[in-house]
């Protein structure tokens, strides 16, 4: 047993590592594949491990930890280029790298932590922007069929915060991706009220590129959505729940009670999981368990302080979506994964009858969010 995936994971949780493959130069891949699959289990794949939550056991076969990198302009024509990036190329990185280079497309993503390669998995997005808006395709090793594929956007399935890579973990690893960008001085529409607030620009306008950049840089320190180096919140994952899809019953009820509602890309609606966690009484600073507490910023995102655990951490996670389970009947995903499970690894206990959600007593009287009538 060898290195510890506390190491290697921004929440600092995980034990011991049968094995760790450090991934640095893409033509040693087939190198990569023989010794992995000399294991005979499945490997797991680590980008920066910013949305991973580790086992205190560790994993028992081997991780390869993505540390290619570099990025490539192709001419596409036009006003248009792609880019094609190696999966370790930190996220950060790319974005500044191409905010540089005067390419507009990916501008919103900055400050987001991990690399380009884990950024197709979740679907990565930030302030209206994902990577599948400018992704063209992603190079991948595939372990079911044992050989590089190319697949194309189209074929990624990309949703919101989802793929194909996710609701597949482990089949394939990404080792390289292309995005179209496109040369220009302008940002994409800004689509964040406060944000466009924050550059004196109307929503929808298309603020100069460095500006809009910066912009997001300065929003993430304030709102606490940025990794600080050290202080109570250095250790976390980002946000740990999905924003989840709501019916239309939930719907009318998140409106009633002033709690926000959007649609999402595939048209579903949701809300806002850190406003679930205030309506259970929860607060930036919250306890939640041994050593996991909100970071003192933003409720949505957990960090882990002295003694905290993964399984500490994984509790935490059950508690506050049971509790919003239980008030609202609505049930949170988390975002983290877990080496070797699934997406749904966090069992929520079915609501009890007993609070079982209420339902209002007449069409006149809308049941309020906040006394957990709904
Ligand atoms: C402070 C903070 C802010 C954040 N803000 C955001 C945000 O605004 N928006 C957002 O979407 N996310 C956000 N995140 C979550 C996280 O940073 C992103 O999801 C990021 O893209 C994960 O990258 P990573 O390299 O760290 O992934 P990891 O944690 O290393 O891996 C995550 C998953 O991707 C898989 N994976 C990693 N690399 C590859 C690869 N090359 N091929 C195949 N599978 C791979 C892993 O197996 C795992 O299943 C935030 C996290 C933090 C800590």
């Amino acid at each position: 047993m060898g290195e510890l995936l506390a190491d290697h994971t921004t929440l600092r949780l995980g034990g011991p590592v049968h094995r760790l493959l450090t991934h640095t130069d893409p033509a040693a891949w087939p190198d990569v594949v023989r010794s992995a699959s000399a294991e005979g289990t499945a490997p797991f794949v680590l980008g920066g491990g910013s949305n991973t939550l580790a086992d205190d056991a560790g994993y028992p076969g081997t991780v390869i930890r993505m540390a290619t990198r570099g990025a490539a302009i192709r001419p596409l024509g036009g006003d248009l280029v792609e880019v094609v990036v190696q999966a370790g190329e930190p996220l950060s990185a790319l974005v500044a790298f191409a905010v540089d280079q005067g390419l507009s497309g990916i501008e919103y993503l900055g400050g987001i932590p991990g690399t380009t390669g884990a950024a197709p998995v979740q679907n990565t997005g930030a302030y209206g922007q994902q990577i599948s808006d400018t992704l063209t395709h992603v190079v991948a090793f595939d372990w079911r069929l044992e050989r590089i594929v190319e697949l194309r956007a189209a074929d990624c399935g990309f949703g919101y915060r989802a793929s194909t890579f996710k609701s597949q973990l482990g089949r394939w690893t990404i080792l390289a991706l292309g995005l179209r960008l496109l040369r220009s001085a302008s940002a994409a529409p800004v689509a964040y009220r406060h944000l466009a607030e924050a550059m004196g620009a109307p929503l929808g306008a298309r603020p100069p590129l460095t500006q809009a950049a910066q912009a997001v840089i300065t929003d993430r320190e304030q709102r606490g959505l940025a990794l600080p180096g050290s202080g109570p919140d250095a250790r976390q994952a980002g946000s740990v729940f999905l924003n989840p899809v709501i019916t239309p019953v939930q719907e009318a009820a998140v409106r009633r009670a002033g709690g926000p509602v959007h649609r999402d890309q595939s048209g579903g609606q949701r809300t806002s999981a850190g406003w679930l966690l205030e309506q259970c009484g929860y607060r930036p600073g919250s306890r939640i368990g041994p050593g996991v507490y909100c970071s003192d910023t933003r409720t949505l995102t957990l960090t882990t302080r002295d003694g905290a655990t993964a399984a500490s951490f994984t509790s935490a996670l059950r508690q506050l979506a049971t509790e919003v389970f239980e008030a609202y009947g609505i049930r949170l995903c988390p975002e983290p994964v877990r080496p070797g499970l699934t997406t749904g690894w966090l069992e929520v206990p079915a609501m009890p009858s007993h609070r079982a959600v209420a339902k209002p007593s007449s069409p006149n009287q809308p049941p309020a969010v906040g006394s957990r009538m709904w």
